[in-house]
């Protein structure tokens, strides 16, 4: 292996939505190795298809066993079908009758498992639930070899505990230094199925929705990596939701503390717990568009950007309800809003909530308070609370008026053209 720092390059789904996805996706990690440093590419299934496997886990749970063979054949090959298109575009003619083969052995499995169902249902859900991702990562190996980059599949590094809620470090350590270094060490590139875990007990478990981008960074401390690359459908983190938000801005640089902040607020670029181990190690992370590679991205680290807002999320189902109200039922609680004339009161996580609260992460300070304030009353918009909490600056809002909020406070508070004229104004 290389004396360089290993780099980790992860693969969303929406990066390698079809087998021209698996192409780029090759091509950018190859290009990378042939600078040299030690690669692993973590992979996850493509866009849609662990939604599939999930509702097939949940369909024949329960199914007599004609139904569950049913729905195993069926959903066996729509995923044949369209994973073998993508293998066949992605892998060149000799290289593919192994990744073919490879593909009709997990699928022959993964439709075994549907209807048989002899596990124990959360080991039998998680285990059907990571296919995606296996099927995605042995493409991806395939893809490699054919871009010239040699390459293979890595069985599960990252440990966790039974329930794959928590990664354990020193464990994912040593599964790195057992399954991933030696393929590292002998010049190849390590693919490794994204969103899966292992327990002590070798069971399989998973990272939790989205938690591929987990799988990256656990990766990159397991193996000393030096930078993580997420590489998404966007250029970086954008300082709001871009579906609510049109004009949100790629962010240039963030703190670990505050990628974690906007995750855990429900960014959905990054899994909440992204941050978790890539700060432990002082891992740079990197979000980068596989569509636009030269795009610079965002660069996530130790250092602190300075005073000042950096982004805005938008949180829904929220309720305001008096502290003592709540009875010793703090699970649900949000952040506490302070005192006032009502005495403590609480956001509350309740699924019928009919508040919202647009939340600033970063370092804002009184003027943002005040701005954003001016900017919803000019816009008719009248805020239930608003002021400093333990998740941010949060401005709370009737649900029906969220998105609108979201905007204006997003033209208020960052977007500096903006921002001039309203100073002009
Ligand atoms: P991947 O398949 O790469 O994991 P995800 O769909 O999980 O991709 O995350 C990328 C999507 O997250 C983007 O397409 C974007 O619509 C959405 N998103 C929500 N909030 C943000 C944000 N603040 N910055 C960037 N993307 C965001
Ligand atoms: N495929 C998994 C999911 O859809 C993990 C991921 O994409 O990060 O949740
Ligand atoms: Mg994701």
């Amino acid at each position: 292996m290389s004396s360089a720092e290993p780099l980790v390059i992860k693969f969303g789904g929406t990066s390698v939505g079809d087998g021209e996805g698996f192409a780029r996706a090759a091509r950018i990690t190859a290009g990378a190795a042939a600078e040299g440093r030690p690669v692993a590419a973590v992979v996850s299934a493509m866009s849609g298809v662990t939604d599939a496997l999930l509702a097939a886990a949940a369909g024949t749970a329960t199914a007599g066993t004609r139904t569950a063979r049913g729905l195993a054949r069926d959903l066996r090959r729509a995923l044949g079908e369209r994973h073998l298109a993508a293998a066949r575009c992605a892998v060149s003619g000799d290289l593919l009758p192994e990744v073919e083969a490879r593909v009709l052995s997990l699928l022959d499995r993964l439709e075994e498992e549907l209807a048989r169902r002899a596990l124990p249902e959360a080991e039998r859900r998680a285990e059907i639930a990571v296919c995606g991702e296996r099927l995605s990562a042995e493409i991806l190996a395939g893809a490699l070899r054919a871009a010239g980059a040699p390459a293979a599949v890595a069985a599960d590094p990252i440990a966790t505990g039974p329930g794959g809620e928590e990664v354990l470090s020193e464990e994912t350590r040593a599964r790195c230094t057992r399954h991933v270094r030696p393929l590292l060490e002998e010049g190849l590139v390590a693919v490794v199925p994204g969103y899966a875990g292992r327990s002590p007990d070798g069971a399989v478990t998973t990272l939790g929705r989205g938690g591929s981008d987990l799988s990256a960074t656990a990766l990159g401390r397991g193996i000393g990596a030096g930078e993580v690359w997420i590489m998404t459908d966007v250029d970086g983190v954008l300082d709001a939701d871009p579906r609510l938000v049109p004009g949100a801005a790629t962010l240039p640089r963030l703190s670990y503390r505050e990628a974690g902040a906007f995750a855990a607020l429900g960014a959905e670029v990054l899994h909440p717990r992204t941050m978790e181990p890539a700060a432990a190690a002082g891992i740079e992370v990197l979000v980068r568009n596989t569509f636009d590679p030269h795009s610079p991205g965002t660069r996530i680290s130790a250092r602190e950007c300075g005073p000042g807002l950096r982004a805005l999320a938008l949180r829904r189902g929220l309720s305001v309800e008096p502290l003592e109200a709540l009875d010793g039922r703090s699970g649900d609680v949000f952040c506490l809003l302070g005192a006032d004339v009502y005495g403590i009161r609480a956001l509350v996580e309740r699924p019928s909530g009919s508040a919202a609260a647009v939340i600033g992460v970063g370092s804002p300070g009184d003027e943002e308070l005040a701005a954003g304030l001016r900017r919803l009353h000019r816009a008719g918009i009248r805020p239930l609370w608003a002021g400093n909490t333990a998740a941010g600056l949060a401005f709370v809002v009737a649900g029906s008026r969220a998105e609108e909020a979201l905007r204006e406070l997003h033209a208020a508070l960052l977007r500096r053209e903006a921002l001039a004229g309203e100073a002009v104004a």
